[in-house]
């Protein structure tokens, strides 16, 4: 491929992004980059220096010495420690929404996020990927879904990986995050005016790839491999 091609996937909380977009990415053979991850790992190195998440300046005095890789496998390696599980327990979910409304590390984790995506076809998946991080994306996609039906989604997927948690916690925590995350005043959580809106909550897994891979196809005329 000649081209390289960047298809943004936003939405809410627990809309099923990464599920789907990583699937997708692979589906067509780009890389997925999972940006949530990215603001969860930088939380996760807050706390884990004992600062407080709701304190602006202190969690912006670490960005100098934060580090974050993503490998292809998913695993997320924070300042050396391997944090793909922690970065998913509750303490980290009900925190992760005021790292990620700081200006400043806001525009360390996009630089790394466009760095990620310069060179290659990318499948990125956030808040604000097609208004922000990647403006020119040839496609973007505002996945939506009902809060009862992406928490039962969330609840499932914490049982299933044995994170414990109650569902009427996770719907406060869902709703917590989608507040503050779609009224901060840098990069919000908003459909870009060009992108597609999608309301997964009458589909499945497998049609919410069908559909999305639909709209590629569409948007960008590349064939879609059988899968
Ligand atoms: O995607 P996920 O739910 O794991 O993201 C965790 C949190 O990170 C979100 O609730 C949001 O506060 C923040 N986030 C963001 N911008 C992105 C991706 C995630 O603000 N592009």
């Amino acid at each position: 491929m000649d081209k390289h091609i960047s298809v943004a996937i936003d939405g809410p909380a627990a809309a099923g992004k990464s599920t789907v977009a990583k699937r997708v990415a692979k589906i067509l053979n780009f890389t997925y980059i999972d940006t949530g991850a990215m603001y969860r790992a930088f939380t996760w190195a807050v706390m884990e220096k004992g600062l407080d998440p709701q304190d602006e300046k202190a969690s912006c005095s670490i960005i100098p010495e934060v580090s974050i890789d993503m490998f292809e496998d998913g695993t997320v390696v924070c300042n050396g420690v391997d944090v793909t599980r922690a970065i998913r327990e509750p303490r980290v979910s009900s925190n992760v929404s005021y790292i990620a409304s700081y200006k400043d590390i806001r525009l360390a984790m996009v630089d790394l996020q466009r760095a990620m995506a310069a060179s290659k076809s990318v499948v990125m998946d956030g808040r604000d990927i097609g208004t922000y991080v990647l403006p020119n994306a040839e496609v973007k996609i505002f996945q939506i879904a009902s809060v009862e039906c992406r928490a039962k989604r969330r609840y499932d997927e914490n049982v299933s990986k044995g994170i414990p948690t109650s569902f009427e916690d996770v719907v406060a925590d869902v709703e917590k995050r989608d507040y503050i995350d779609s009224h901060r005043a840098f990069a919000p959580l908003k459909p870009a005016e060009d992108s597609v809106e999608l309301d997964t909550s009458p589909l499945n897994i497998e049609e919410v790839v069908d559909a999305i891979l639909a709209i590629i196809h569409e948007k960008t005329g590349i064939e879609i491999p059988c899968h």
